[in-house]
């Protein structure tokens, strides 16, 4: 096998020309997120539509010369994420596929449960949603409050009460929602819906940035769903609720920070492209704008292979998530002001940007739950506040 670093530009390389075609479609989906419905079978929505899906279910997977690629690895995904943020952070999130709610079923999925999942995604392009976010209790989710109680007159469960801030909500075909089936945080499960069955309805939210991914409100009215689509049934207590959802959150942090390194670099390359002959102190600028996207760029490629290594070592993640949300905001404001006064009006793409860089923070756990999970992790004696701290460009806290 080729070494990694070129099996990864291989990849890197197919999904820059993926996006070539999604550009012109930029400005449209910023303004009607339901366009990409209608870009479902450019190349780069068709991949991710299958990519990602487990080889006993997929019917190919991407060859790029003699190399085969899945999108199954941290790494391989923070390459493709990282390449399509730079063409459209928003696009990128609103693409149909498995995504978060994928990598859930893989960690707790039964077989038949795999087997209902997969085989819907593989009928037609399916978007898919993983809805945990509650109105008031955001961050704290261990609070939440949707219940998930035993039918009385059949083998069901009965879902009730609503979501917020859902990524592909109102378009999502199949929804994985989390709720309560008893106090305490190992009381929390998440189960499989068809988000066609009755009482389950979706509206959209509006935002100012990431506007493609269309946040959606669900409201869940006693909506049934089989005993069987209950995720982590089979397996023993401890693994069925928070264990998953923390395996999960581990790969899509890396993934979110790929997406921060992406932003940052095309916020980069546009002030690079539009300030051709710049005076001296601008290029010292652009220069470390440079060497700080190299460094958080770094620091998420380690995070990547750190959680293929072992899918419950987070802490680079959580690291790395933390500091591409801070470098994508940073560095897109920065642009901004090196075009000047009413840079906002004058350069839309780049606006658009600064929108969707904010966004990155809240995606996987805010920035102050970071701090909180790298601040554990350093006192349990796991990680290098140091290196993590070099890595991000940043000086290390006492120095
Ligand atoms: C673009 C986007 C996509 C999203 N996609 C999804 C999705 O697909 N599915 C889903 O379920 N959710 C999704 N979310 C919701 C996201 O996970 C929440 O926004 C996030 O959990 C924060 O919740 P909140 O907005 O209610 O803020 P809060 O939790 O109310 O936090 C408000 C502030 O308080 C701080 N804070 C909270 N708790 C603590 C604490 N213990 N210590 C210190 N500071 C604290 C936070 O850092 C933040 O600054 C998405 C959000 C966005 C913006």
């Amino acid at each position: 096998m080729k070494e990694t670093r070129e099996r990864l530009a291989l990849l890197r390389g197919q999904v820059r020309e993926w996006t070539a075609d999604i550009l012109p479609y930029a400005a449209e989906l910023e303004r009607d997120p339901d366009t990409v419905l209608r870009m479902v079978d450019l190349p780069l929505l068709a991949g991710a539509a299958t990519l990602q899906i487990p080889a006993e279910y997929a019917p190919s997977c991407l060859v790029i010369g003699r190399e085969r690629f899945d999108l199954r690895t941290a790494l391989e995904r923070v390459v493709f994420f990282e390449e399509g943020a730079r063409a459209d952070a928003g696009l990128l999130l609103s693409v149909p596929g498995p995504d978060m709610a994928g990598s859930l079923v893989d960690a707790l999925g039964d077989r038949p449960q795999k087997d209902w999942f997969y085989g819907r995604l593989l009928e037609r392009p399916t978007w898919t949603c993983f809805a945990m976010t509650e109105s008031e209790r955001g961050s704290d989710a261990t609070s939440m409050a949707t219940s998930l109680t035993p039918s009385s007159d059949e083998d069901c469960l009965v879902l009730s009460g609503g979501k917020r801030f859902v990524g592909n909500a109102v378009r999502a075909g199949i929804a994985v929602v989390f709720a309560r089936m008893s106090p305490g945080p190992l009381g929390i499960r998440a189960v499989l819906v068809d988000t066609a069955t009755p009482g389950f309805s979706a509206e959209p939210i509006p935002t100012v940035g990431l506007r493609g991914i269309q946040l959606g409100a669900i409201t869940l009215d006693a909506v049934r769903v089989p005993g069987e689509h209950l995720l982590g049934r089979h397996l023993p207590a401890i693994r069925q609720g928070m264990w998953g959802w923390l395996r999960t959150f581990n790969l899509w942090r890396t993934v979110i920070a790929a997406m921060g390194v992406g932003v940052a670099a095309a916020a980069h390359a546009y002030v690079v492209e539009e300030r051709r002959t710049p005076p001296r102190h601008v290029q010292e600028q652009l220069d470390a704008m440079d060497q700080r996207i190299l460094s958080v760029r770094q620091l998420t490629y380690r995070a990547a292979r750190a959680v293929d290594a072992d899918p419950s070592d987070g802490a680079l993640a959580c690291a790395a998530k933390l500091a591409a949300a801070r470098l994508a905001d940073r560095t897109a404001q920065e642009a901004l002001s090196l075009l000047g006064a009413g840079a906002r009006l004058d350069h839309p793409r780049l606006d658009k940007m600064a929108r969707d860089a904010q966004g990155l923070e809240f995606m996987e756990g805010t920035s102050n739950l970071q701090r909180l999970s790298v601040f554990n992790d350093v006192m349990r004696g796991g990680g290098r506040p140091h290196g993590i701290a070099a890595a991000s460009g940043e000086r290390p806290v006492g120095t």
